[in-house]
């Protein structure tokens, strides 16, 4: 059904766009309309139904125009007062006139009063509407009036059929949809207002389980029909892969087999793969992802491994060079700071197939690179990349193996509803040796003993960060407050060796920072958040984070895990300014008390909604509007399970329930 002009855009913006996109808008609360109260009995900061007989009524000129007016209803008195009004209004109040007023008594200058009450002109017997008064989201041009005129006229005129059957229903205990859906526009009076306001009622348990059905049913969606895709099969052919094992001075940790073992099953496979693997930090995912490209180097193919930024990207270069080189392997570098002449030499590599393992920035999946058979790409820290960057790297090369690592833990409800597209792996231990950071929250103002203990920590050989406060508003002001760090920080040390980091250093005068401290000529290293990913110096155990109340909880975990990468004890500093926010103060107790980064992510979630996580999930997922992915935990589960029976089986169930869900919103998912 088309809507009248006047109506379609407000619409629009509401996201309504068909009838039942009407049905689907529900009440974000109701008013009581359904019974009188006597004036003398409303109680404060109460709205109330009060139906009385205008005794006087004037339009007054008090600095601005103002229409006042009396009411009785038999016992006691009501003024009630309007600043902005229509002719029409002056007339309902005309005395005389019995009225019903909708709104909330207070004490007034004349006595009881009611300002920009609801007015209705009503009879002797006009009846009470029979339920609650549902109060809809709305938008500048369709008036609350208008919009339940619509919601109500679409649920008289649809069948509002159920999408599931009565069997599936009472084995899930779930209402049906059209009772649950009526109820919720209209409940009757007397309900537990508390269930209705916390969505705890049986009605919006239904709604909710559709909701997430019909997200669980695209995303499965999605995920079959990678799965009707072709992509070479790159078998484990144990001979690079065995290699780069033997030569490790240490064993992998049971839960990086395990993740490698499926990647490896996933990659021999005729299908393109597209593996979430998560792990904390520090977790040793970089060698499970060096592991999956030597199989597909085995095989001929050649990998890309992309990194959100240079310094990061650098790190894995050093390390897989470091790792993969003595096996013979060919790797190039590609990054938006190569000069001209390099960067030709690399291309040409990459384009010949000469390269078989290229890393870099989003630089890697710019127009002018092109594989001759890429095979895998790695994309490290999924979850910072946009949207463009993602599809860039799917246009490139046809459908290769995709593996994509985060180090921002997600927490089980989220990947299975956001992420149900993809598989996922998780790294659940560190490797052993590794001693877990302590965290100390220190007041600025105790900044002299927080100095003490670098020059201590420093005289017993050991290194530390400085990590600088974060600017977000500002790259120049960043920068500048980074350099002004570094400065009072070498006046504080005199006696040390003192270097710094930052974003917008050259990538080889970074590499050659990060050289001179992993070689100990640099003693304390002043840094922004580049050093956030990545940097890997076990040497350092004691890290100093100013301003942290600013910084975000994956930011501060991220940080924190530069540090506690050796066998020594560590530290981690927090500093942080009065007077904090009730969210900071939430957030560093949750670092405070915490070093689980699964622990963290789900506090994360908690504070501040499933949108950090998402990255470039959050355009191609339906987004959730009315289910909440921890209290609605239960029925993620068993939406998931009934999305995959209705899935298997023939019905045109599954079709028609994500009709009626995502309809005509426009829906793909661009991963
Ligand atoms: P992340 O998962 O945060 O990317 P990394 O891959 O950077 O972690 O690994 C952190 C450090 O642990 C690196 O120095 C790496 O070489 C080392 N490492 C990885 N696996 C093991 C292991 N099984 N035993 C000991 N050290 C390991
Ligand atoms: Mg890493």
């Amino acid at each position: 059904m088309a809507f009248s002009p006047a109506v379609a855009k407000p619409l629009e913006k509401l996201g309504i766009r068909s009838t039942f996109d009407l049905v689907l808008h529900l009440p974000m609360r109701y008013e009581d309309e359904t019974r009188l109260t006597p004036i003398r009995e409303a109680q404060p900061g109460e709205s109330v139904l009060v139906e009385a007989e205008v005794v006087e009524s004037e339009v007054k000129y008090r600095g601005r125009r103002t229409l006042v007016a009396k009411l009785t209803d038999g016992k006691s008195e009501l003024w009630i007062r309007f600043l902005n009004f229509y002719p029409s209004q002056v007339k309902q109040l005309e005395p005389g006139k019995r009225v019903r007023v909708f709104g909330e008594i207070r004490p007034g200058f004349f006595g009881d009063e009611m300002v920009h009450p609801r007015v209705k002109v009503v009879g002797k017997d006009t009846p009470l509407p029979k339920s609650l008064t549902p109060v809809y989201p709305t938008t500048a041009g369709l008036s609350q009036h208008q919009l339940r005129e619509l919601i109500l006229g679409a649920l008289d005129k649809l069948a509002l059929e159920d999408t599931l059957d009565n069997a599936l229903l009472a084995k899930l205990r779930l209402g049906e949809f059209r009772e649950s859906v009526l109820f919720l526009h209209r409940p009757p009076p007397g309900v537990d207002r508390t269930s209705l306001d916390e969505r705890t009622h049986p009605a919006w348990e239904r709604l909710k389980f559709d909701e997430i059905l019909a997200q669980q049913l695209a995303m499965r969606i999605a995920y079959r029909e990678r799965r009707a895709k072709s992509a070479p099969k790159l078998p484990d052919k144990h001979t690079l892969t065995n290699a780069l094992v033997k030569s490790l001075p240490f064993a992998l940790t049971k839960a990086q087999k395990k993740s490698y073992a499926t990647i490896a099953r996933d990659l021999a496979e005729a299908h393109p793969m597209r593996r979430l693997l998560q792990g904390d930090v520090g977790s040793g995912k970089t060698l499970v992802a060096a592991l999956a490209a030597l199989q597909a180097i085995e095989n001929g193919a050649q990998v890309a491994l992309m990194a959100p930024t240079e310094i990061l990207a650098e790190q894995h270069f050093l390390k897989l060079s470091h790792w993969l080189v003595p096996l013979g392997v060919r790797i190039a570098w590609v990054a938006g700071s190569l000069k001209a002449r390099a960067k030709k030499q690399a291309l040409a590599g990459i384009a010949a197939g000469e390269t078989q393992l290229a890393i870099g920035t989003h630089a890697l999946f710019q127009g002018d690179v092109a594989f001759a058979r890429l095979g895998l790409a790695i994309v490290d820290e999924q979850q910072r990349f946009g949207v463009e960057q993602r599809l860039a790297l799917a246009a490139k090369g046809g459908e290769p193996h995709q593996l994509m690592m985060s180090a921002t833990p997600i927490p089980r409800t989220l990947s299975m509803s956001y992420f149900a597209d993809l598989d996922v792996s998780v790294i659940d231990e560190l490797p052993p040796g590794r001693t877990p950071v302590q965290t100390k929250l220190v007041s600025e103002k105790r900044r002299d003993e927080v100095i003490k203990r670098i020059r201590t920590a420093c005289a017993e050989g050991a290194q530390a960060y400085w990590v600088c406060p974060l600017i977000e508003e500002s790259e120049t002001l960043q920068l500048k407050t980074a350099l002004e760090t570094f400065e009072t920080i070498k006046e504080t040390f005199p006696d040390l060796a003192v270097g710094l980091v930052h974003g917008r250093l050259k990538a080889e005068e970074k590499a050659q920072v990060m050289a001179d401290f992993k070689a100990k000529k640099i003693q304390l290293l002043v840094a922004t958040t580049v050093i956030e990913v990545g940097v890997d110096v076990p040497n350092a155990t004691l890290m100093v984070i100013e301003h942290a109340e600013r910084m975000g909880l994956a930011q501060l975990h991220q940080l924190r895990g530069r540090v506690g990468r050796g066998a020594k004890k560590s530290h981690a500093i927090l500093l942080y300014h009065q007077p904090l926010s009730e969210m900071a103060r939430a957030r560093l107790k949750v670092i405070y008390e915490n070093n689980d980064g699964f622990e963290i992510a789900r506090a994360d979630l908690q504070l501040r909604g499933p949108g950090e996580f998402l990255g470039a999930r959050q355009s191609g997922a339906p987004l959730l509007r009315f289910a909440d992915l921890e209290r609605d935990a239960h029925l993620i589960e068993s939406a998931r399970n009934v999305a995959d029976d209705l899935l298997a089986g023939k019905s045109r169930a599954a079709a028609r329930h994500l009709d009626r869900w995502l309809g005509t919103r426009q829906f793909y998912l661009k991963a």
